[in-house]
């Protein structure tokens, strides 16, 4: 598994790390990955809804 960029939004700088070399806080992962499984798990609800609508005839 490739690693992360991590941003330090106090210095407003980039480092592989999970500390921040500049001030040594904690850095976040700007970018979430592409894939997320709330989203995953939303479009499958959205999914079962339509089907439990047609199913009732209301869609
Ligand atoms: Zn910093």
């Amino acid at each position: 598994m490739a690693e992360h960029i991590h941003k330090c939004l106090s210095c407003n700088i980039y480092t592989m790390k999970k500390a921040c070399p500049s001030c040594n806080g904690n850095t976040i992962i700007p970018r979430p990955p592409k894939f997320s499984l709330d989203d995953k798990y939303a479009g499958l609800r959205r999914k079962v809804k339509v089907e439990e609508l047609q199913q009732k005839g209301l869609y």
